[in-house]
């Protein structure tokens, strides 16, 4: 299901995924809500995020 992608972003949420289609200028995320999947691993290296979306792709 599309997650909502706002003008304004959601404040609640810092992220410096930059390559996301949600990502906005200042480490900001603009979708509605977002859903965080268990990370199997203690390195945190990707995005664990399943709201990501590759910019370009709306
Ligand atoms: S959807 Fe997830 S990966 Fe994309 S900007 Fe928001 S928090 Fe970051």
């Amino acid at each position: 299901m599309a997650i909502k992608k706002m003008s304004e972003p959601n404040e609640g949420i810092k992220c410096v995924v930059d390559t996301c289609e949600y990502y906005m200028k200042g480490d900001h995320c603009a979708a509605e809500k977002i859903e965080v999947e268990k990370i199997s691993t203690t390195d945190s290296n990707g995005t664990d995020c399943s709201t990501f979306t590759r910019k370009g792709m709306f």
